[in-house]
């Protein structure tokens, strides 16, 4: 079994070599500095967890017998852990392939908010372990049309980025009220912020902040992805930072639909 795992990662680096070559022999000009950059920082998020599995499933195969219980647990534990960094990237860069090929069609329905914030907030339960969670949901806000999965997703993302972006043992806060005909969702946290002029690139695809945030388990997707997936159900999304102290406030604006009598008369 570990032959086999050793042998397929090897190709899959491999393969992963042949598409930068090719594409090196076809770049044209300009904007293909941009495809470039692109491909280097997909090649790196795919062939880093690989390396990792490669090396240690190698490790296991190899000196085996002359490791403690303990050391091959540790080999164990970070094939798992890499392999899951990779299912976790392959699943984000075909999001991004549906978005963009406008394959992504909400299947909406009326869903509640705070329905919706309890399943995000139990599917991050892990990832939010060493923070302080306060919910702020106001009360009879409107039921909203929108896809469950999608609006779930986006709200997870949210939360495991302010997971990932403030120190440990901080509040990070959801809150969600009815502004006008729409109902606003925010998280916030209480980590260093995003610089003014990155208020909007954050939502590009593969962009990150600081050099540190590459080593950090992350895609540069989430954004670009929570966006999108947003958008795809007529609501905007938006960055910006705390005035009360530092921290980022990442808001999901969702239409509340027309009341029921209305539709009827539009009928
Ligand atoms: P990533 O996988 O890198 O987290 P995202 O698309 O989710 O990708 O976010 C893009 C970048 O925006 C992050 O790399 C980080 O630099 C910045 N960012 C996102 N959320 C926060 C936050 N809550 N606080 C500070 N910076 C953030």
């Amino acid at each position: 079994l570990l032959d086999a795992l050793v042998d397929q990662g090897a190709l899959a680096i491999e393969r992963v070599q042949l598409v930068e070559d090719m594409d090196r022999v076809k770049r044209s000009a300009e904007s293909d500095r941009l495809r470039q950059a692109l491909l280097t920082s997909i090649s790196h998020d795919l062939k880093t967890p690989l390396a990792a599995v490669l090396g240690a499933a190698s490790t296991l195969r190899d000196l085996s017998p002359k490791l403690s219980d303990a050391e091959r647990a540790d080999l164990l534990g970070s094939i798992v852990e890499e392999a899951e960094r990779l299912n976790r990237f392959i699943a984000n860069l075909l999001d991004m392939t549906r978005l963009e090929a406008g394959a992504v069609v909400p299947n909406a329905a009326l869903h509640d908010v705070g329905e919706v914030v309890g399943s995000a907030l139990r599917r991050a339960a892990t990832i939010l372990a060493h923070h302080k969670v306060e919910l702020d949901i106001a009360p009879e806000l409107p039921m909203l049309q929108i896809d469950a999965v999608l609006f779930e997703q986006a709200i997870f993302n949210l939360l495991d980025n302010a997971a990932k972006y403030a120190p440990d043992g901080t509040t990070i806060t959801v809150r969600a009220a009815r502004h006008g005909d729409a109902v606003l969702l925010q998280v916030l946290d209480e980590g260093e912020g995003i610089p003014p002029e990155d208020l909007e690139t954050v939502f590009d695809k593969f962009y990150r902040v600081r050099k540190t945030d590459q080593v950090r388990a992350g895609t540069g997707l989430g954004l670009a992805i929570s966006r999108g997936f947003i958008e795809a159900m007529q609501g905007t999304m938006a960055a910006a930072n705390r005035s009360d102290r530092s921290g980022a406030v990442l808001s999901i604006r969702l239409p509340v639909p027309p009341p029921r009598a209305a539709l009827d008369t539009a009928a």
